[in-house]
């Protein structure tokens, strides 16, 4: 009970684990992957990307995945399996604590459209995780498309694999939508120099930057062999005639970020606009539980890092630690909150994609569910909400469990309840019935750090 329990090993995480650790605490942090970073410093195989450093009272374990989590008297059980996700023989742990640090990030959201069940469709974080994580290229002419800053250092990661980047087609026009937001221009300014590169880097690789576009259709027998581009309006709708047919081998699509909520959902925190509410603590709705990073808002890295220097302080001032407040955190949080809500204003998903499917373009991919089925459940077999449309459609059913479709299927289906709407997965991760069926080992609990007394005179 007695120690923080971090989850996520990103900026957010990290910085958690430090923070409680600098106040005397102990920590432990927990990471599906087998290497420090999340998203951000995503490391090459080898480990040889940035040095990241964790103090050495930080109890670290990677290649470790936390799959539920269950309230108990004073705090909560966190349930973990450690070892290589295909491998057998993972090993199943429990650990309870006061002080649950939740900072599982986001994935990446694509949006369906005819084609994007192909081979040589990717999402672009995936296209990225290849490129950064074993230096594999997606293919020899790669078509970006979607909304968001995040396709510049894409780009970027796909040309250093030695791949032609035909185009970047962003679906807003972010020069006007940064003209209209000059405070949170101003509050993200020392982005500016990467900002800068990125476009040296486009510029430098001939790639041309088409805004107000993107890709509609993707064409191919066996894989991508083409797409279709259109001009959209402001709201995405496609400007007729505005059309092109383009050879690529590849496609890479963003738009934008989707929390990963279940471990959140799980704990009972209240959800807020589709992510995780929380205080300026970090502390969500449930006593001992915080939260920080994109769970709780799409606003990059600084931001998380930030919040999760928060939430770690206000971790160690759950176990009794007295660290001071986090000034300097709490301010970068600040500015960096400004800087993050424009950037949801700028690059917003406009509801114009949705005339871009046909009736039978897959929105679901696990289950292979039409466009055309799913309006079927909606209009004609009434399914009103997540368990009706599911089991009339088996959209969400699947092997993703709605991590892909859910929030899209939510949309096109009008459900209530927001974009979390598929967010309830009891079991986070898969789990195999042997490991389910193993009792749980509760970690014996350590004693506690003495907490120096006089930490704030300190
Ligand atoms: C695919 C992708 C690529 C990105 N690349 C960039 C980029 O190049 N530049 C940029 O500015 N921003 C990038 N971002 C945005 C980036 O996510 C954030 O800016 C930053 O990394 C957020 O930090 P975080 O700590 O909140 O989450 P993350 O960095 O996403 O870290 C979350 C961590 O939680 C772990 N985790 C999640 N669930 C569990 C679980 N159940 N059990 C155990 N561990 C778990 C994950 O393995 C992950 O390491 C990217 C985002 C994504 C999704």
């Amino acid at each position: 009970m007695n120690r923080v329990v971090v989850v996520g090993a990103g900026p957010a995480g990290m910085a958690a684990a430090r923070a409680a650790a600098a106040a005397a605490v102990p920590v432990t942090l927990i990471d599906s992957a087998a290497l420090l970073g999340g998203q951000y410093h995503r490391q090459d195989a080898t480990g040889d990307g940035e040095s990241l450093a964790l103090p050495g009272a930080v109890d670290y374990l990677p290649n470790t995945v936390v799959w539920a989590v269950e309230p108990i008297a004073g705090g909560h059980r966190v349930h973990l399996l450690t070892g290589p996700a295909d491998g057998p023989g993972r090993r199943g742990t429990s650990i309870d604590t006061a002080a649950l640090v939740l900072a599982t990030g986001a994935y990446d959201r694509t949006l369906p459209f005819p084609g994007w069940d192909l081979p040589g469709v990717y999402t672009a974080g995936a296209a990225q995780a290849l490129a950064k994580g074993q230096g594999t290229a997606v293919g020899k002419r790669v078509l970006l498309a979607g909304t968001g800053p995040f396709l510049l250092p894409v780009a970027e990661a796909v040309l250093r694999t030695g791949s032609a980047v035909v185009a970047v087609h962003e679906a807003n026009d972010p020069f006007r939508g940064w003209l209209r937001q000059p405070s949170g221009l101003l509050a993200g300014w020392g982005k500016a120099g990467e900002l800068a590169r990125y476009l040296a880097v486009l510029a430098t690789g001939k790639v041309p930057y088409r805004r107000r576009s993107t890709v509609i259709a993707a064409h191919g027998d066996e894989r991508v062999e083409s797409v279709t581009t259109a001009r959209l309006d402001r709201n995405w709708n496609i400007l007729a005639g505005s059309e092109r047919r383009i050879d690529v081998d590849a496609v890479c699509v963003g738009f934008g970020f989707t929390p990963q909520l279940e471990l959140a959902v799980s704990a009972k925190c209240a959800i807020r606009d589709g992510f995780v509410a929380v205080d300026t603590g970090q502390a969500t709705s449930v006593p001992g539980v915080l939260a920080a990073g994109e769970l709780t808002g799409i606003g990059g890295a600084v931001l998380a890092a930030a919040e999760g220097a928060v939430a770690g302080t206000t971790a160690a001032r759950i176990l009794g630690a007295r660290p001071g407040p986090p000034v300097s955190a709490l301010r970068q949080a600040r500015s960096a909150r400004r800087f993050a809500a424009a950037l949801d204003e700028v690059y917003s998903v406009k509801p114009g994609w949705q005339d871009w499917l046909h009736d039978d373009t897959l929105v679901c991919r696990c289950e292979e569910v039409g466009f055309g089925e799913l309006c079927r459940a909606v209009e004609e077999r009434e399914a009103r909400d997540v368990r009706s449309l599911k089991l009339l459609s088996r959209a969400g059913l699947g092997q993703c469990q709605g991590r892909v479709c859910g929030r899209n299927v939510a949309e096109l289906a009008r459900l209530p309840g927001g974009p979390d709407a598929f967010a309830r997965r009891p079991l986070a991760a898969p789990v195999r019935l042997g490991e389910l069926a193993e009792p749980i080992r509760t970690e014996p609990t350590e004693p506690t750090e003495p907490v120096s007394p006089n930490y704030e005179e300190k």
